[in-house]
């Protein structure tokens, strides 16, 4: 394709249909077909049925794990899990991240307290944690991002010696491997999501993962007030079910998950080639994996770029590139989550400020990332008519 005039300067958008940065992955018409008249000639449709039981046992598996419970969302497994784990006080929690972390924590009645990120990796460190910790503190709520991952064992280590519980936003983690194990074994458990825009999808969905019996029991007892497996007590009972029609999307997202990861991989190094030779524009590389979902390509856009990272991001929604900004505001800038004397962050303020996600996953093709890679040149070339 030739870049004959921005669309931000009044020509045609590059992209006739707009490129959005979730993974989209779903499975084929037929198979999604006999999926949904298997459940229909069952007549069961949710309440932990046969499709919902089988993706968990699945999951088990494949995340290396002795306990999956499914449930309707990440953000509720968020909330379960602090249940769960009968969390008190503040949840001491990186503010790289998504909303739905601390959201998770504020619904359940706790305090979220935020600590910066290493400006490399992107993740939470025991250094980064130190510093924010303070009185009141009862748990860490690690996240990983991009289908990178924060130093799993050095972080566990810290919360242990704090005497401090330590629990994982996996959401965007699913399949993600790092020397020492696979994602999903750490801590006390992990929050997987299944939503639309992540690489295994339901849709809507999510699960949790852990080695432990009692909290697994537990959230299986909050999940549903008819319970599942052996009545154990807890404070609060919630509807956290995966309906058979979440779990039959899953389930065959998941037969498609080596294929879909391919696909992110090899976009990722297109993406790798066509960005290597812009000024001011860094592809972030993968942290602390050995294998990655490549759920994410994100950008840093430096002052040597030229044009501002804002003006670049609505420059590409012109063309229909629907570069996001993760994450904006920052969650520390939401006023639920402000206070006073304001959060002191600044590798993640930086980060807010810097970093742009573009399109990746199942609307994506290879020549798109060329398209895409000529638009960011262009854009630069023309920066001083753009602003
Ligand atoms: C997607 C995501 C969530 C929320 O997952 P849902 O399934 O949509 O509730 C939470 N945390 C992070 C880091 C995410 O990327």
């Amino acid at each position: 394709m030739s870049v004959k005039h921005l669309a931000c300067l009044g020509g045609e958008p590059a992209f006739a249909d707009p490129l959005p940065v979730g993974q989209l992955y779903f499975p084929d018409w037929e198979r999604y077909e006999v999926a949904m008249r298997g459940i229909f000639e069952r007549q069961y449709y949710t309440n932990h049925g046969p499709l919902a039981r089988q993706l968990e046992a699945r999951l088990e598996v494949f995340l290396g794990v002795k306990h999956v419970v499914c449930v309707t969302n990440a953000t509720i497994g968020l909330m379960m899990a602090a249940e769960a784990l009968e969390l008190s006080g503040k949840v001491l929690t990186p503010a790289m991240t998504f909303l739905a972390t601390p959201l998770s924590v504020a619904r359940c009645g706790l305090e979220p307290v935020f600590c910066d990120v290493d400006p490399v990796t992107h993740h939470m460190t025991p250094a980064t944690l130190e510093a924010a910790l303070e009185p009141g503190v009862s748990a860490v709520l690690g996240v990983h991002l991009w289908g990178s991952a924060a130093d799993t064992i050095e972080v566990q280590k810290w919360a242990e010696k704090n005497a401090l519980k330590c629990y994982w936003d996996s959401a965007q983690s699913m399949g993600c491997e790092t020397a020492k194990g696979l994602i999903g074994g750490f801590g006390e458990l992990e929050v997987f999501s299944l939503h639309a825009t992540k690489i295994i999808s339901a849709g809507e969905g999510g699960c949790v993962a852990t080695n432990d019996p009692d909290i697994a029991a537990r959230l299986r007892n909050i999940r549903s007030s008819y319970g599942a497996g052996p009545a154990v007590s807890v404070v609060k009972t919630s509807n956290g079910r995966m309906s058979e029609f979440q779990a039959a999307i899953a389930l065959l997202s998941l037969d498609d998950f080596e294929m879909n990861k391919a696909n992110n991989i090899a976009l990722r190094e297109v993406y790798m080639s066509e960005l290597c030779d812009i000024e001011g524009i860094t592809l972030e590389p993968l942290h602390g994996v050995i294998a990655s979902n490549a759920q994410s390509i994100v950008v840093r856009v430096g002052e040597d770029f030229g044009v501002s990272r804002n003006l670049l991001k609505d420059a590409l929604s012109a063309e229909n590139v629907l570069a996001r900004r993760y994450f904006w505001p920052g969650v520390h800038k939401v006023e639920q989550f402000m206070r006073q004397p304001q959060w002191n962050l600044p590798q993640t303020d930086q980060l807010n400020e810097d970093v742009l996600a573009l399109p990746i996953g199942s609307r994506v093709k290879g020549e798109d990332v060329g398209t895409i890679a000529k638009l960011i040149r262009e854009i630069q070339r023309n920066g001083a008519q753009i602003g």
